[in-house]
């Protein structure tokens, strides 16, 4: 009897960490071809064109069979504009679908000029600055077709806070969440 109870207690724990760590990431869409170009448009501040393309590679880099690639004419933009009244977002990823699916056609980019005061390229990030690198890697994440992660630490976490920088770089749960949706 006592070795059964055994069987029993370790085969619940096994499924408990299986189950938790795939529950963090959530994912939403795909790209039907895991090699997906972007163009950064003339409004984007030069000063911030090396965070884009450390941005997507990030996410090429991530262990899954997928890649960004810098492109002068792609369909998916990368962009620095007003967003008026949403003044609550630092940065958008705005996704395009083709009808009754989840496979993605398009996708822009974004990073709210609104914020022009008070963006940061600077490592560490000063208190009160928002970093530029770390907004986009978390909107290249919804690029690929990733939502919102449960877990504070991921880069795919909805909030970014202020003077930090840790969202440059993908947790083992970001990771998880891009090869769930391309294998490796
Ligand atoms: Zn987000």
């Amino acid at each position: 009897m006592t070795k059964i109870s055994n069987r029993v207690i370790v085969f619940c724990l096994m499924l408990l960490c299986l189950i938790c760590p795939a529950s963090a990431y959530t994912t939403q869409y795909y790209w039907s071809n895991g090699y997906v170009g972007y163009t950064i448009d003339s409004s984007v501040p030069t000063a911030y064109k090396s965070c884009v393309d450390a941005a997507a590679n990030a996410w090429t880099n991530a262990g899954a069979d997928f890649d960004y690639y810098s492109s002068v004419n792609s369909n998916n933009k990368v962009r620095y504009y007003s967003f008026g009244s949403q003044v609550n977002y630092l940065g958008s990823c705005t996704r395009y679908v083709y009808s009754g699916t989840t496979r993605l056609s398009k996708m822009y980019i974004d990073l709210n000029s609104d914020y022009s005061s008070s963006w940061s390229t600077s490592t560490p990030c000063p208190s009160g600055k928002y970093d530029v690198l770390s907004v986009f890697t978390h909107e290249f994440g919804h690029g690929v077709g990733l939502g919102h992660s449960t877990i504070t630490s991921a880069t795919m976490f909805k909030d970014t806070n202020s003077g930090t920088v840790y969202k440059r770089s993908l947790e083992q749960d970001d990771k998880n969440g891009i090869i769930a949706i391309y294998g490796t």
